[in-house]
């Protein structure tokens, strides 16, 4: 690889370590198509208030997989040519000139969101909803590169005794905790719906809570017995039995007291509303593929249920959270289940697409010692 001390990301008074290359590989969305390219291009170009990462991991998102397979969400978002990705983690080697708090060599993790600062949301502390943010990997370059540059404001210092598969699982993992963290769990039946990795992050995120009994439902099994290891109480295939007869005798005829909604299937919304008890609280993470139809009269209105949003993290509440979490020592590795260096992302976006998988962590950079 060509390398330079004057690299594209010099500027004239900002700072950086040693020699970084001009170019570098990366995955990209060439065409409005399916699939996507390992190519090189030039290492980005830092603004003032951006620093420039080497990514030591980067973790897939379904959100990626929408990109990759080219559906109907990424053709109306996604201009390419585009490198996309927005979990990772990794080492800072250029700061521009205004930045302030991050060390060259500091080991971070990135919120993907980087909200305007400016809108009505924004300005009432609701950066998660920021009406005009733009999505790391998504409407500018992402992190399935050797480097990638971000605002510093987007930087999550992490200590360096997370390796960096777990550090780049903190974005993720921080829409677990949001959305488990909106009501209190200490003593409530938990029904968390879809095992996928936000799933299996919320079920060790439930009983660290304190939840009295957390219920996953789930209709894969390789998923269903991950969420066993991580340490779900009861699992429920619902290919398999009646969730609401099974969720009812888990609960002494009850019913939960909190759904996480994290599958986006519009069969399990309709059934986490169901098995909700009276009061309840549902909280909904998942992504429908369209218009859902529910029973509002029955499933929330005579229930005197509270239905909660979830979008992103609280920035940057829910980052403490999730560094809390896991500094209490709270072991989420048995979540990834592959790892593969970054030219083996045929085999890893198959991982994802076919469910077969945890989460799938890439390593542009080589893979660790
Ligand atoms: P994922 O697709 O890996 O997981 C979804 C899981 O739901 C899968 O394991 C699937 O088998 C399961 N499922 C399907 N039908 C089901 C049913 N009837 N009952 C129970 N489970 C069922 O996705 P993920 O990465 O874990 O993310 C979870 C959801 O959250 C997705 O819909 C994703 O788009 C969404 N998401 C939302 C936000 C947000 O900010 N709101 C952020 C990230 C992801
Ligand atoms: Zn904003």
């Amino acid at each position: 690889m060509q390398e330079t001390t004057l690299g594209r990301t010099d500027s004239s008074t900002g700072r950086r370590s040693g020699l970084i290359p001009t170019r570098m590989q990366a995955l990209v969305k060439r065409a409005p198509a399916p699939g996507a390219e390992l190519q090189e291009v030039d290492v980005p170009e830092i603004g003032p208030k951006d620093v420039l990462i080497k990514v030591l991991a980067a973790s897939i998102c379904g959100t990626d997989l929408h990109l990759y397979g080219w559906d109907e969400w990424a053709q109306g978002r996604v201009h390419p040519p585009l490198v996309f990705g927005h979990e990772f983690a990794g080492e800072v080697v250029a700061v521009g000139t205004h930045v302030v708090r991050t060390p060259i060599g500091a080991y971070v993790a990135a919120e993907s969101h980087i909200s305007c600062g400016d809108c009505y949301e924004c300005r009432h502390g609701l950066q998660h909803i920021c009406r005009d943010v733009r999505i790391i990997g998504v409407d500018r370059p992402g992190a399935f590169a050797q480097f990638i540059a971000i605002p510093e404001q987007n930087v999550w210092p992490t200590d360096r005794r997370f390796p960096p598969r777990i550090a780049t699982i903190q974005e993720p993992m921080g829409n677990a905790v949001h959305t488990a963290l909106t009501t209190p769990l200490a003593g409530a039946n938990v029904v968390i719906f879809g095992a996928g990795p936000i799933g299996l992050f919320a079920v060790p995120i439930a009983r660290a809570s304190g939840a009295k009994k957390v219920i996953t439902v789930e209709p894969s099994q390789y998923r269903l017995d991950l969420a066993q290891r991580l340490g779900s109480n009861v699992v429920v295939n619902p290919l398999q039995e009646n969730v609401q007869h099974r969720v009812l005798d888990e609960t002494e005829g009850e019913g939960a007291d909190v759904v996480l909604e994290m599958s986006g299937n519009a069969t399990a919304i309709a059934q986490g509303l169901q098995v909700l008890r009276s009061g309840g609280h549902i909280s909904l993470l998942g992504i429908p593929s369209g218009p859902v139809s529910l029973d509002l009269a029955d499933g929330v209105i005579f229930k005197g249920a509270t239905v909660q949003g979830i979008s992103g993290r609280r920035v940057f509440g829910t980052w403490y959270q999730t560094r809390g979490f896991l500094d209490s020592g709270m072991d989420l590795s048995p979540v990834i289940t592959h790892e593969m260096p970054l030219s083996d992302f045929h085999t890893a976006f198959e991982l994802v697409r076919n469910g077969q998988s945890g989460k799938v962590v890439m390593y542009p950079n080589g893979m660790p010692e």
